[in-house]
């Protein structure tokens, strides 16, 4: 069954002021739509199609290599951003709780470091990618930034949450000022749906 462009949680105008209407449609239905189209046309006809697209990340090298680049790019693409708009949500914000503040504090020193390490992650990702939060198979947490649409589970790391930081995510309202942008992002923060991928993390591992 092909892959179908999820619908926002939200109102396209919800994100506002930190995240623009205009910016969340362009996005979402353009940016976003364009992976889910590109994606199924790559996996159409391959044993790769029935599967949910996680698994196909974590088996990129399995995807026949006449299709891989067009499936890293495009699955990746899906896969990120079907998970962007759910850790983002209007009113968000504040820090997390419970055990994924506990994991934080003891991995990075405490919540204004972590978000800091975050920020630096994506500041310094060179052209289009991400900024991530990840799980390593002996459970530890990382910040990590990846290429293009290149998801962790690509490389065996488990995303609990991930910034975009393509020009792309931002352009229109910050311009060339991807820090004001990370700065602000943290304000649509949706800790729910991330402690949730960090306990969901913690079982697949
Ligand atoms: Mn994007």
């Amino acid at each position: 069954m092909a892959y179908e462009l999820p619908p926002l949680p939200y109102d396209y105008n919800a994100l506002e002021p930190y995240i623009d209407e205009a910016t969340m449609r362009v996005h979402h239905d353009g940016h976003h739509g364009a992976y889910v189209k590109n994606v199924n046309a790559a996996l159409e006809g391959t044993q790769f199609a029935n599967l949910p697209i996680e698994e196909v990340l974590r088996r990129i090298n399995e995807v026949p290599e006449n299709i891989r680049t067009a499936v890293r790019n495009n699955g990746g693409g899906h896969a990120n951003h079907s998970m962007f708009w759910r850790i983002m949500k209007p009113h968000g914000g504040g820090a997390p709780t419970g055990a994924l503040a506990d994991a934080i504090n003891a991995t990075f020193g405490s919540f204004e470091q972590f978000k800091e390490q975050l920020n630096d992650a994506g500041n310094k990702r060179f052209g289009s990618g991400w900024a991530w939060l990840v799980m390593d198979q002996s459970g530890k947490l990382q910040v990590i930034s990846t290429a293009n649409q290149d998801n962790p589970l690509m490389d065996g790391l488990y995303p609990i949450m991930g910034i975009d930081v393509w020009e792309h995510a931002y352009y229109l309202k910050y311009q060339n000022r991807r820090g004001e942008y990370l700065n602000a992002w943290w304000n649509v923060a949706n800790w729910d749906e991330i402690a949730r991928r960090y306990e969901e993390a913690r079982g697949v591992r």
